[in-house]
């Protein structure tokens, strides 16, 4: 099923719980706006390459569009709308001031020198500036982005429409940004993993983990659990797999992935196992944190962990979610298990417009309140109504948006 497709079967599912009119499912359900724009990109070696990129701006009923940048060979138009109306649902749903937007490039990211990276930043800059902004739409990091493209994005944006830190969010500390914004996907990941643990009276502490994906949310998920008691007894990513039933050492895992060209595949904890097989051990909580559509219906039925944290957007397709669902298997959707990640960019864009500056453990106490309060409720009404966690969480989220929508006025 094609990423959108997926979105809006679970929109459907959400609108169906709340008796939604056709009319209004069709409104919420299509993005307000879509630019596809050229980005052409000078190499380092002076050939000259021409990129295709994309903002997909999904809903603004409740407040400016917000959603991040990807830099993935993936990319392409389907995959960002479905992207950026899963980022209507997302914000909604942790009650963000926020609409859904998403923006990506066509292009493999660990291709680009850094400085390939810088001008194909401005570049995107110079397309999509006139539909960005602090009142408007604002973006952030996600696959194959990070502080740096977020620096060049703002410092870019201000040659059009003059200095404004809070255009972007995902900056570094240093430069406008806020401490535990990198921290802050891994951070929501990790405390949600312990709420379930807990909802489903297991213990946290010697609970065994596996983890797809060794990236920002991945390395700061593993080693949010780590602290917490949880072993990581399988890691993966791009290059390869490796297991180890006694627990991984982690933060040798985080040293070694920190120099260049040092991957999980030469890693030397563990041993070797190949990478598909790491979604079908026997473990506690299995956590995909990588790219989308790794669980569909020709695995689902080999998951064997009783919880699947989907730490990625996206990662369970349709299909196997009914599979996983008819076995008991409780899954934490994307669009609750990962919000820590743009809570955390709506303090820093908050923090931007006072130009104040907020504290760690400010940061880290409001992301838990928000996200415990988030989890508690749909956790709760879910098990009242006996549905998904999946269903409960679009059902608050769509509510919201067309509450917000009737309340604007459709005259
Ligand atoms: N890219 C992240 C996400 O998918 C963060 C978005 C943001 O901070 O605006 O939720």
């Amino acid at each position: 099923m094609q990423a959108f497709e997926a979105v809006q079967h679970y929109f459907n599912k959400g609108a169906d719980e709340l008796g939604l009119d056709a009319s209004l499912r069709k409104l919420l359900v299509q993005p307000e706006r879509e630019l596809t724009v050229q980005i052409p990109l000078k190499r380092d070696d002076g050939t000259l390459e021409t990129l295709i990129a994309y903002r997909v701006q999904h809903n603004s009923a409740r407040g400016p569009y917000k959603g991040g940048l990807r830099y993935h060979h993936h990319v392409d138009l389907d995959e960002v709308r479905g992207l950026a109306s899963l980022m209507t649902w997302k914000t909604a749903i942790v009650n963000l001031p926020y609409g859904g937007a998403k923006g990506g490039v066509t292009v493999n990211a660990r291709d680009l020198s850094k400085e390939e990276k810088e001008r194909v930043t401005r570049k995107f800059v110079d397309a999509i500036c006139v539909v960005i902004g602090p009142d408007l739409d604002i973006p952030a990091p996600d696959m194959g982005t990070g502080h740096e493209e977020m620096a060049w994005f703002m410092n870019q944006y201000a040659k059009y429409h003059g200095f404004n830190p809070g255009v972007v969010t995902g900056k570094p500390v240093e430069h406008y940004g806020i401490p535990g914004r990198e921290e802050a996907t891994g951070r929501g990941v990790g405390l949600l993993t312990l709420k379930t643990l807990s909802r489903l009276g297991r213990k946290a502490d010697g609970a065994t983990v596996a983890l797809q994906g060794f990236g920002n949310v991945g390395s700061h998920t593993a080693k949010f659990l780590t602290e917490a008691g949880c072993k990581i007894v399988a890691v993966s990513d791009h290059t390869g797999a490796r297991r180890d039933p006694a627990g991984l050492d982690v933060m040798a895992l985080w040293r070694h992935t920190g120099e260049a060209s040092s991957f999980v595949n030469n890693f030397a904890g563990g041993e070797a196992i190949p990478a598909e097989e790491l979604l079908e051990l026997e473990v506690d909580v299995l956590i995909p944190a990588a790219v989308g559509g790794v669980i569909h219906s020709g695995n689902a039925n080999r998951i064997k962990a009783p919880i699947v944290i989907e730490a990625a957007n996206a990662p369970v397709e349709p299909e196997a979610d009914e599979l996983l669902y008819e076995r008991g298997i409780v899954v934490l959707p994307d669009v609750l298990a990962n919000a820590g990640g743009v809570t955390v960019s709506y303090f820093e864009w908050a923090q931007n417009r006072q130009f104040y500056r907020w504290t760690l453990d400010r940061v880290r106490g409001e992301l838990d309140r928000t996200l415990t309060h988030a989890f508690d409720s749909i956790w709760d009404r879910a098990k009242e109504r006996d549905r998904s966690l999946r269903t409960t969480a679009f059902t608050v989220g769509i509510e919201r948006v067309a509450k917000a929508t009737q309340l604007a006025g459709l005259g």
